[in-house]
């Protein structure tokens, strides 16, 4: 700029008397220029009311009581305040799954063969966790996630624990008071299927889209268990046995590598 205001024109631009023309070329000059800066009066009082504000705002982000549960445990606040931007569908699937896993228990209580209700739904509700809780359309934060340096696999992996946690306690407290269940380690027998379907669909999640991926395989059990149902020579029990868990366990181990490797390399 080769020009700097005379104190006439600061004077004048400060009172509102300059024209339109000239109070546009001073404010695009005392953007960058100090000294001209200087020769306008501030109001100090006002500035300092301003950035005090202001400081409030942004240094002191309203916390909910999943980020402030989660930071007292020991988590690093960013990654605390990742987990806690849960969006609302996490919510309902958190609610529909007490009301799913309650029904399941009066069945096994109250119908003959009623445990078959929990086998069949055990396994897919945290698969449909994280099917609903996250991704496109569902997820608030996924426009920020999906642009932050820490989003794709690893924030993938942290927020499926975070659904992980909540489900499999569910789940558990559930089978420990089912009819059939005498010791924890019998009352487990869905845990291997269910975990080795979210590795699954987190493997397939590089292909194509988490949801759809969850609620493929979500779908591939249920069919799974409805042959053997009605077929004469199996039954869907032969899914949980112990032979059928060494497979699952199998399985549950060559999907979490892939998932690790992807991790690593991510
Ligand atoms: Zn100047």
């Amino acid at each position: 700029m080769s020009w700097h205001l005379t104190p006439a024109q600061a004077h004048e631009y400060a009172h509102h008397r300059a024209d339109e023309v000239t109070a546009m070329s001073v404010e695009a000059h005392i953007t960058h220029c100090a000294p001209c800066r200087d020769l306008l009066p501030a109001d100090e009082d006002w500035l300092a009311r301003s950035w005090e504000e202001l400081r409030d705002v942004v240094d002191r982000p309203r916390r909910g009581p999943v980020e402030a549960l989660l930071a007292s445990l020991g988590m690093r606040e960013g990654t605390a305040k990742l987990l806690a931007a849960t969006p609302a569908l996490y919510r309902s699937w958190l609610l529909a799954t007490v009301a799913v896993l309650a029904a399941a228990l009066l069945a096994a209580h109250h119908l003959p063969r009623g445990s078959l209700m929990f086998v069949f739904v055990a396994p897919v509700v945290p698969l449909a966790g994280v099917a609903l809780a996250y991704g496109r359309g569902v997820d608030p934060a996924h426009s920020l996630t999906s642009v932050t340096p820490l989003a794709g696999q690893r924030l993938l992996f942290l927020r499926t624990c975070a659904v992980l946690v909540p489900a499999l306690t569910l789940c558990m407290s559930v089978s420990l008071l089912l009819p059939s269940a005498h010791t924890p380690g019998r009352a487990a027998f869905w845990l291997l299927p269910a975990l080795t379907l979210v590795a699954g669909s987190l493997v397939l999640s590089r292909w194509i889209h988490l949801s759809a991926a969850s609620a493929a395989l979500g779908v591939l059990w249920l069919v799974a268990l409805s042959v053997m149902a009605v077929s004469e020579h199996a039954a869907p029990i032969q899914l949980l046995l112990p032979q059928a868990q060494v497979w699952w366990a199998g399985a549950l181990v060559a999907l979490l590598g892939a998932i690790l490797l992807r991790v690593r390399t991510a």
